[in-house]
């Protein structure tokens, strides 16, 4: 009898095998190292190996991680600061980050990070600069990092509505320096858990030299680009000043786009536009809740579909979602559409659970190793507790309600189980590599700090949550 170091006996499984969600009952799965080596009856696995240990998880649901493919989990430090408002980024964000250390950053990604794992997340999509304490994290919690580390020589400052960012030639080489320097130190570290991407931070906030540079590095080390795409009004207006030209023509030009692209948003992006990038085979990062919240808008991710394109969920940043769970971002996401469309048949259930798991694994081009549960594949799977009030009862025929359940009624409290890359990392919702109550008590402390320096800026900006301060609506 072979010994394995995991086998888990589950109940119904979707496996997200096939075009539909790959549902079976009373299998067990046997996962060696980071591995799944086999699937199959009960009976079977226990008469081929002998586990190291054992889940019984006969009684719950049993699904692949979600894979989140775009996230700032730096901000995690500054939720919920900059909702409600006209201009997101100068008006709400700025003095908070202006504010913030990199030590208090780092505090950030922790409480971000262990947050998005307690909710099922096995895949971080991670994307910022310094992101070295993001990357240490990642891999000391044991999940799966697909981390883009950010070039951009825009400098830093509010910038008012018409006015051009300020391109900083050395700014660019040291964040380009840095992503070169990440990538070397840590992607494909741990049998390719981690992997390291490098993001221009959108076509606005780089110069051409420096955009054609970071493409033609990242074909070099056999990297992706991750990088946000017309991803609103700001970006087009200093595109449009700029060079006179829209961004995804822009690109195209350069012959930015391909299957080792990831595009985020997509918010101001025409349908020709859209058609283009997946024409392409460019991929989309779909972040319903951030850009709802923050623009009042839905990306084209309907259309982005429909031209055969792979798109993926992602949560985005907590100031402007406001946190990183993929059961809201499901949910959202079928929500806003069904709205934008007046139609109750668009974005079903199936189609974003499938868009929160394998299908964002193909647009992160992740999904040889996860995104569902097959034998050869890396053991990111996830057990839900259906003894739930809000997953309850369970209706097998002459339907199951299981997955309408997930995507509408779940909110993330559910998941009691995480395992990623082979490993579990939360038993009973239980985290068993980091310390939670730490990781809220260090936030707090770095908030603490960030809110004091923040107050003047905050104050001098006047923006609509300093009026909502004064008038006691917050
Ligand atoms: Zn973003």
């Amino acid at each position: 009898m072979k010994k394995i170091d995991l086998m888990i006996h589950t109940g119904m499984m979707y496996t997200m095998q096939g075009d539909g969600l790959g549902f079976c009952q009373g299998k067990s799965i046997a996962v060696d190292g980071s591995k799944i080596i086999d699937i199959d009856e009960t009976e079977n696995i226990q008469s081929r190996y002998q586990a190291e240990k054992e889940i019984h998880a006969e009684d719950m649901l049993t699904l692949p991680g979600f894979v989140d493919g775009h996230m700032h989990t730096g901000h995690g430090v500054i939720r919920g600061v900059a909702q409600d408002i006209d201009n997101w980024m100068m008006e709400g964000m700025a003095p908070f980050e202006a504010a913030r250390s990199a030590e208090a950053k780092d505090a950030g990604s922790r409480l971000a990070i262990a947050e998005a794992i307690l909710w099922g997340t096995t895949t971080i999509g991670d994307d910022g600069s310094a992101m070295e304490g993001a990357i240490k994290f990642i891999e000391q919690s044991g999940t799966r990092g697909n981390v883009s580390v950010r070039v951009r020589s825009a400098l830093p400052k509010a910038y008012k509505k018409g006015e051009l960012y300020v391109l900083d030639e050395k700014m660019g080489e040291e964040t380009l320096g840095e992503a070169l320097s990440l990538y070397e130190k840590y992607h494909d570290r741990d049998g390719g858990r981690i992997k390291i991407r490098f993001g221009p931070q959108g076509a606005d906030f780089l110069g051409v030299g420096l955009l054609e540079r970071v493409k033609r590095i990242a074909k070099d080390k056999k990297t992706k680009i991750h990088m946000h795409l017309a991803q609103g009004t700001r970006e087009t207006e200093q595109m449009m000043m700029r060079y006179g030209q829209r961004t995804i023509p822009f690109l195209e030009k350069m012959n930015y786009f391909d299957e080792d692209y990831i595009g985020i948003h997509l918010t101001d992006a025409t349908k020709e536009e859209v058609e283009t990038v997946a024409a392409h085979r460019g991929n989309m990062i779909l972040c319903s809740n951030s850009i709802g919240v923050i623009a009042g808008r839905v990306p084209p991710a309907q259309e982005f579909l429909e031209a055969g394109g792979n798109v993926g969920l992602g949560t985005d940043q907590a100031p402007g979602n406001n946190g990183h769970n993929m059961f809201s971002e499901m949910k959202a996401t079928s929500c806003f559409n069904k709205i934008k469309y007046q139609s109750s048949t668009i974005m079903p259930a199936w189609k974003v659970l499938r868009m929160a798991t394998i299908e964002g694994a193909r647009a992160l081009g992740i999904d040889d190793v996860t995104g569902s549960i097959e034998v050869g594949k890396c053991a990111d799977i996830i057990l839900i507790d259906l003894k739930n009030p809000q997953l309850a009862p369970v209706y097998t025929v002459p339907m199951r309600n299981l997955v309408p359940n997930l995507v509408y009624a779940a909110r993330g409290n559910e998941v009691d189980t995480v395992i990623t890359h082979g490993r579990v990392i939360v038993e009973h919702r239980i985290p068993l590599t980091f310390d939670l109550a730490q990781i809220i008590e260090d936030a707090q402390k770095y908030a603490d700090v960030i809110g004091a320096k923040a107050q003047k800026q905050f104050e001098e900006i006047n923006g609509r949550n300093a009026q909502y301060m004064r008038e006691g609506k917050l």
